[in-house]
């Protein structure tokens, strides 16, 4: 943040605030003080000399009246001696006036050539003829100044004898009115200096609290909330500093709250299996958990603020708004030619109160499993009605042969009934295998497990057999003499022999060899059956252990398969905690292989 600049802080207006009301003040004292002083001073000054005035007037009044003979002093002289004691002041100059205007003495010694000259003053005059004094006056004198002249007369009861004219320095009382001013002046600039010292400490006062609540505030906002605001008193800027305080604590805590949820909601999010998007009103992305990223392959930094649609790949087919409205889940296909990928994405949108839309989320499972369990279930319910309705469809045109009177064909009759028989056999066979199936999808399916020394087990089945195969087919047997313990279900896992032999059997050609091989291979004990039939093309190879899986359907049928066999063979050798594979070259033969776990400590007791 910006720093405050000094004319736009609070400093800066308190003091000026502070400093131009003392200024305020001061100046509307001063001149009402002062106008007040000086009228005061004057006042005095001219009572002081009025009384005087009043004083000699009296004096002289009554020297003019006494009859004067040649032994006396003259009026004049008389005159000068009281002028003299009362006026020795050179500051004031007295002149007194005869009736007849004559200056009979003055006080002004460099002036003495007035005495006995006519004064023409209309002031001089008026007093005379009225008798009546003058008011006060001030006039301005190049040479002195300001000055006080009176014009008093001399009276005896209503008789003016002469007139009294005094003109008297003011400068005395102007000057101690200047020295009053100077003070005043001193004064106020202390005043206003001592103003703006405490203008500047009141404005600490507020500022200190409310520059320390800026810093909390930064503090805050970067997240730190350990910071108090000091409290320095109980007035209205320490409640202020209180709230502030309790305002910090608050916030900490929904902070905290805030924390604490989105801390729950990203570990929510995380740990979900369902990937999870969700994005602003615009449909950018602003939040994505892992699971998503790796559901769509994009590092989280890139997606971010990336549009929905091109991060879905489906800006092409849909707009944000057709997202927002869509009520049912998107498939989504990724799938490349080697691995399949489907995903299911749902749309909601974020609404707030007022039913504006917020923003989008979109929760993204991956279905490829569920898809493929499905697309088997599908392919099952088709291979199940189909093998059934093949030879049913059979039967039911031998059978209808039979009803239109081929029963009586003695040499078709017979025929026509072996073909049924086989069909329904195959049929029973086929159902045999799918409740075998069934039996062991279900989870409670049991296996009833002994110890078995399988090189002796294995020649039991091979025996069986050797009495029921053609004589041209030759047995080849690389048994071990020693004994090798495996804990199984013999029953499940003579199935599963059967079903590898009569494959071998089946394929074989005439005068073909079957070679059957035990390998104690790192604890687990390997059986491999070997013919050297058709074989089975390398891309074929897996495939042949899934249900219903033929390498060339309609020979394989011909010879009685039901395809389950393998099927059956590998469910019972994974439930034992074996592997099953096949290698093949075409044309020259198959070896089928299976693993079942070695029961080493059992052998070591019997060796
Ligand atoms: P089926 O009952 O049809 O034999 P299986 O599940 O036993 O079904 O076998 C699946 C397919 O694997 C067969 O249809 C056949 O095409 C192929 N197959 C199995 N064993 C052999 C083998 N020994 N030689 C050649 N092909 C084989």
């Amino acid at each position: 943040m910006k720093k405050v600049g000094f004319f736009k802080s609070i400093h800066f207006k308190f003091v000026l605030i502070y400093v131009l009301l003392i200024l305020i003040a001061m100046q509307i004292i001063g001149v009402y003080f002062v106008r007040q002083l000086e009228e005061q001073l004057v006042t005095n000054f001219s009572d002081s000399i009025n009384e005087r005035v009043d004083l000699i007037a009296y004096n002289i009044g009554q020297e003019m009246l006494i009859e004067r003979d040649e032994s006396m002093p003259k009026l004049a002289e008389e005159v000068n001696s009281i002028l003299n004691d009362f006026f020795s002041e050179e500051l004031t100059t007295v002149k007194v006036i005869d009736s007849n205007s004559r200056v009979i003495a003055t006080s002004d010694l460099e002036n003495q050539q007035l005495v006995g000259k006519r004064i023409t003053d209309i002031p001089v005059k008026q007093a005379l003829v009225a008798g009546s004094r003058a008011a006060d006056k001030i006039m301005l004198d190049n040479q002195i100044g300001r000055m006080l002249v009176l014009t008093v007369p001399i009276k005896n009861n209503d008789n003016v004898l002469g007139v009294i004219d005094l003109q008297s320095s003011m400068e005395e009382v102007y000057d101690q009115m200047k020295q009053i001013n100077q003070i005043f002046v001193t004064g106020t600039v202390i005043a206003l200096a001592i103003t703006a010292v405490l203008g500047i400490f009141l404005a600490q006062t507020i500022t200190r609290p409310m520059s320390d609540m800026r810093k909390q505030a930064l503090e805050m906002a970067k997240g730190n909330f350990s910071r108090k605001v000091k409290v320095y008193g109980h007035d209205e800027i320490g409640q202020l500093a209180l709230t502030f305080n309790n305002l910090t604590k608050k916030l900490q805590e929904a902070h905290a709250t805030t924390e604490g949820e989105k801390r729950k909601l990203s570990s929510v999010l995380t740990h979900m299996t369902d990937g999870v998007i969700a994005t602003d009103r615009k449909g950018r992305i602003i939040l994505v958990n892992d699971p998503a990223c790796e559901m769509l392959n994009v590092p989280r930094e890139t997606v971010l603020s990336e549009s929905i649609l091109e991060v879905l790949g489906i800006e092409d087919e849909y707009a944000l708004e057709d997202l927002l409205n869509e009520t049912d889940s998107l498939i989504l296909d990724f799938s490349t030619s080697t691995k399949p990928y489907i995903i299911k994405v749902s749309f909601s949108a974020i609404q707030k109160d007022t039913g504006l839309i917020n923003g989008l989320i979109a929760v993204l499972y991956d279905i490829t499993e569920q898809e493929k369990i499905e697309q088997e279930r599908r392919e099952f319910v088709a291979n199940v009605s189909h093998e059934l309705r093949t030879p049913l469809t059979t039967m039911r045109s031998y059978l209808e042969a039979l009803a239109e009177g081929a029963w009586k064909d003695e040499e078709l009759a017979p025929k026509f009934l072996d073909v049924t028989q086989t069909e329904t056999e195959r049929m029973i066979r086929l159902v045999n295998d799918l409740l075998q199936l069934s039996k062991l999808d279900s989870t409670d399916y049991k296996f009833f497990k002994e110890y078995v020394n399988f090189p002796h087990y294995f020649n039991r089945i091979i025996d069986r057999f050797e009495l029921t195969k053609h004589e041209t087919i030759i047995f080849e047997r690389h048994l071990p003499e020693k004994k090798l313990f495996v804990e199984i279900d013999e029953d499940k896992i003579t199935q599963v022999l059967d079903n590898i032999i009569s494959n071998a059997l089946k394929y074989s050609p005439e005068g073909g060899k079957i070679q059957f091989r035990l390998a104690d291979k790192e604890g687990k004990l390997e059986i491999s059956v070997s013919d050297q039939g058709v074989g089975i093309p390398k891309e074929n190879l897996t495939n042949i252990f899934d249900r219903f899986y033929r390498v060339d359907k309609a020979r394989t049928r011909k010879l009685g398969g039901t395809g389950l066999g393998l099927a059956i063979a590998k469910e019972m050798v994974v439930a034992h905690g074996g592997d099953i594979w096949a290698k093949s070259e075409d044309g020259i033969g198959t070896t089928i292989y299976f693993t079942l776990p070695l029961e080493k400590e059992l052998e070591d007791d019997w060796e």
